[in-house]
């Protein structure tokens, strides 16, 4: 099977998963490089079920997440919003047909050149967090419309961002909101972002009472126009997580503390529509048996598997403590033995799985890792000169219609699935699109 670098949809006409299709891919021997399969069913789905769940907050996708051009594009069609932290995550928003209004510059700390930017292409929405930063807007644009950024962090995050980002909502956020008054500069809301992969949910209620105080206070000190209150991130994504019992807390807290529909509620998630819709693929390549007598500190005989993706590629959320799960593409069922997986580079700290247990694999076998959407190509780099791997898109044919329908995709981004990939796991029923049952995403879509 060839590798295509072209942005093109793969369309299935039948049930199919990625498991199977990458399967189907590394059958042929032929394949090398790293890739991925990416759902385009289930970000669609993740977007019917948030509309379900919070039909009141409006998502703006966090670009940073992951900028693939086509999952922009797929979000922009469904009638998200985005999140741009940068002058070329607007230029990339934008080169889909987004318009300018649909776009927050959700980064409190701005360089100069990106505010002029944003300014000259109509993106009026930011977020700030500091005396300094409010200067600079007011000599580069004072007509913005400002969203004040409060820090209140989850008691567990993956990711705290609290340490960098977001005044302090009591010492600090009142004295900005009165310099800003004075200034002469509109403040329209207030953010936040309680962390990245958080276990706590009940900050959500916390940073949304906070948010309420500082409507209050804004509004004493004269800014009039406050409308927008913008929750962030830090719903999970991965296949097997809900955002039920998060949306339960948001819901109740905004019912509690901003029960007037005036106020506009919005949220920045990245990992939440991203992250399952990425398997990746990754091949064994080489591979080193330790043996115990050899290396006192191994109990039993272990084998080190090298790959052809790591920690400077794909895998970077491992160096901050994040596990993946490495699942062997064929023999599932082979007894088990000892191993790790280690990344491709010359760099002891390219490990991606420091311990695990998997059937004996030869090089030419393949993993998969699932749930690999969120901060990984995004971030990856070509350290020791190891490819980015390529993304191969897939998406159901009654979705494509819809899309196509719809805009920005077009025809031309859609191709038929090759012959070989059309019995794909024939017997398997991928549960986000189900070729019998009548698609729940088709009603979202208005079709
Ligand atoms: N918004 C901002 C300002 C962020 O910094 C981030 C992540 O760093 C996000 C949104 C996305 O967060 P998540 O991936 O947890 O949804």
């Amino acid at each position: 099977m060839k590798v295509t670098e072209e942005p093109l949809i793969t369309v299935m006409d039948g049930p199919w998963t990625p498991e199977g299709l990458i399967r189907e891919i590394v059958k042929s021997g032929t394949q090398e490089d790293p890739f991925y399969v990416m759902d385009l069913g289930e970000v669609v789905a993740r977007y019917h079920r948030w509309r379900e769940l919070m039909p009141r907050v409006e998502p703006f996708y966090a670009v940073k997440c992951n900028d693939d051009k086509l999952l922009v594009s797929t979000l922009a069609a469904l009638g998200t919003g985005f999140d741009c932290a940068s002058k070329a995550e607007i230029e990339l928003v934008t080169s889909v047909g987004v318009a300018p209004e649909r776009i927050i510059f959700a980064n409190p700390a701005k360089l100069p050149s990106h505010i002029r930017y944003a300014s000259a292409v109509g993106v009026d929405v930011m977020t700030f967090d500091s005396e300094h930063e409010l200067v600079k807007i007011k000599q580069l644009m004072p007509r913005a419309k400002l969203v004040i950024r409060i820090r209140c962090d989850a008691a567990s995050a993956q990711f705290s961002l609290g340490v960098k980002f977001g005044c302090d909502p009591v010492t600090e956020a009142p004295r900005l909101l009165k310099l800003a008054a004075l200034l002469g500069l509109d403040i329209i809301g207030v953010s936040f972002h309680v962390g990245c992969c958080i276990t706590e949910t009940a900050v959500y209620g916390r940073a949304i009472a906070l948010s309420r105080t500082l409507f209050h206070i804004g509004h004493k000190v004269g800014h009039k126009n406050m409308h927008l209150l913008d929750i962030g991130g830090g719903f999970p994504g991965d296949l097997q997580s809900s955002i039920r019992e998060v949306a339960e807390v948001i819901n109740s807290s905004l019912e509690e503390h901003f029960p007037e529909r005036t106020v506009r509620v919005i949220s920045e998630p990245g990992t939440y529509f991203a992250n399952a819709a990425y398997t990746l693929a990754a091949m064994v390549y080489a591979k080193r048996t330790v043996v115990p007598k050899e290396c006192s500190d191994i109990a039993e005989k272990h084998t080190m598997y090298f790959i052809n993706d790591g920690v400077y590629g794909s895998f970077n959320k491992v160096t901050f403590n994040q596990s993946v799960c490495a699942v062997p593409v064929n023999d599932y069922e082979a007894p088990r033995s000892a191993c790790s997986v280690w990344g491709p580079t010359c760099d002891g700290v390219d490990c991606v799985v420091a311990s695990a247990r998997l059937p004996a694999l030869s090089e030419g076998d393949w993993l998969l890792f699932r749930d690999m959407g969120a901060y990984s190509i995004a971030i990856a780099t070509r350290f020791n000169g190891f490819p980015i791997p390529t993304v191969r898109h897939v998406i159901d044919a009654r979705l494509a219609r819809v899309l196509q329908e719809r805009g920005p995709l077009k025809a031309s981004h859609f191709v038929a699935a090759p012959a070989a990939w059309r019995s794909t796991d024939a017997e398997v029923e991928c549960p986000a699109i189900s070729a019998a049952a009548p698609s729940p995403f088709l009603a979202v879509l208005g079709q």
